[in-house]
């Protein structure tokens, strides 16, 4: 082939869609990935029916060392467009809680949309196919050692994405290449993961797996600052879910990306109820056990198992529980402070916080600052989403602020 004028590494939802709309610009493409499947974290995502984007996606949705990066490329791509592409598309999708866009059939229909619009611009694609090195060359432009030999690229793009889940391809090339090449990075960290305890401190819950509900999470993230600056508190209403290792669900998938190890977490497991008066009102008025009496708040076998953790009789009637002991059980239900051990790790996160320091990228075009010609879209970049299809949001935004910028170049 001659000279492309455009490679794109990783063929993700970022690689494509980038690849897509610069060839619709009129540019030559190449995408290169190296797994042997297309797009897997696509087919896995919003188990199966890909959470594509959020209708109310808001650079408040992400999570990085600068907030403010994200927020020119959401406005010049903001979900409407991708939803527009979408029905276009003629692909049928619902709303199934606070904005998140599913497909009512399958995450298939994603990629066979991103894999048509890569057709209308002719991007080349090889897959699989691995890159051994990347080299600037004499021109402004880079060098790729690939398993198809080598090539020269006037233009660049980095769209390997985030460490989660290895076994399906993901890998820290852009990392690496970022940092090799004078970028600076936010040390990657596991996002939108289920939180373990040490088994000593966990077996007391254990019982309780499989339990879901309503909460409200909440947990401080040091800042680095002083005084009333050194903590940003995070909360979210979402459901819990309690598993035989720790706590899972989307409360605690969204606080892990708030998380810091060392620090606690708080959960209201009764959020809008203030169970120190229901409990009092109840001594006066029931003649009720305790443990049927919480069960009216929480489920008889939610109840059961956290008056046997507390070590509490819950054969007692109620007007003989003495009022202390009321007061310890509602600031555990309602203050319930836990420290976790750890995550789940990379193979069960969703998504990687930290990435390419954004300082070292521009926010209009996803340029590097070190290298014009070389850029970094998606999850490879410091900007992590909330659950709820941010992140893909983040990758279409990004991927089509570089095309325009490739464009233009
Ligand atoms: P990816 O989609 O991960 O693509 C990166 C590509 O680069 C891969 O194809 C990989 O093979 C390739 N690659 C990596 N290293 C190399 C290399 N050395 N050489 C060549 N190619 C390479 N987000 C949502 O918004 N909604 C959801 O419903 C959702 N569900 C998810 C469910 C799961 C289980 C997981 C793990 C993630 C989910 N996410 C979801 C997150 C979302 O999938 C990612 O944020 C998004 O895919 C990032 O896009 P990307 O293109 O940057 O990276």
């Amino acid at each position: 082939m001659t000279t492309p004028d455009v490679m794109v590494i990783g063929a993700g939802a970022a690689g494509l869609f980038c690849a897509a709309q610069a060839g619709q610009l009129g540019l030559k493409v190449v995408l290169i990935d190296h797994a042997p499947k297309l797009a897997e974290k696509i087919r896995i995502s919003g188990g199966g029916r890909c959470n594509f984007t959020n209708r109310e996606a808001t650079p408040a949705n992400y999570v990085s060392e600068n907030p403010h990066f994200a927020r020119s490329a959401l406005a010049r791509y903001p979900s409407s467009e991708f939803i527009a592409l979408v029905q276009r598309y003629g692909i049928a999708f619902h709303e199934k809680h606070k904005g998140q866009l599913f497909c009512d059939d399958s995450a298939e229909q994603i990629i066979r949309m991103l894999l048509t619009e890569c057709e209308r611009g002719g991007v080349e694609r090889w897959q699989p196919c691995s890159v051994s090195d990347v080299q600037s060359d004499e021109a402004g432009g880079w060098r790729l050692q690939t398993d198809r030999g080598v090539v020269h690229t006037p233009q660049l793009v980095i769209a390997t994405g985030g460490l989660p889940v290895p076994k399906i391809g993901a890998t820290d090339f852009g990392l690496k290449l970022a940092e090799r090449l004078g970028h600076r990075l936010v040390a990657p960290r596991t996002a939108l993961v289920p939180l373990t305890f040490a088994a000593n401190d966990w077996a007391p819950f254990v019982p309780m797996a499989g339990i879901a509900m309503p909460v409200c999470i909440s947990t401080r993230t040091p800042t680095g600052g002083k005084g009333k600056k050194a903590f940003v508190e995070t909360q979210f209403f979402e459901d819990l879910l309690f598993t035989h290792r720790g706590l899972s669900g989307p409360a605690v998938l969204q606080i892990s990306s708030f998380w810091r190890p060392g620090h606690a977490i708080t959960i209201d497991l009764l959020p809008g109820t203030d169970v120190l008066e229901h409990l009092l009102k109840a001594k006066q008025q029931s003649r009720r056990h305790l443990g049927n009496e919480l069960a009216g708040l929480l489920t008889q076998r939610l109840a059961d198992a956290w008056l046997q953790m507390l070590g509490v009789d819950g054969t007692q009637a109620m007007p003989q529980v003495p009022d202390a002991q009321l007061r310890r059980i509602a600031e555990s239900l309602q203050a319930w402070s836990l420290t976790p051990a750890g995550t789940e790790g990379w193979n069960k996160a969703e998504v990687m916080a930290g990435g390419v320091d954004t300082r070292d990228l521009s926010s209009q075009t996803m340029a590097s600052k070190h290298h014009p010609s070389l850029y970094f879209i998606g999850e490879v970049v410091d900007v992590t989403g909330w659950l709820g299809g941010y992140n893909f949001q983040w990758a279409w935004a990004s991927a089509v602020a570089c095309a325009q910028a490739l464009k233009q170049s």
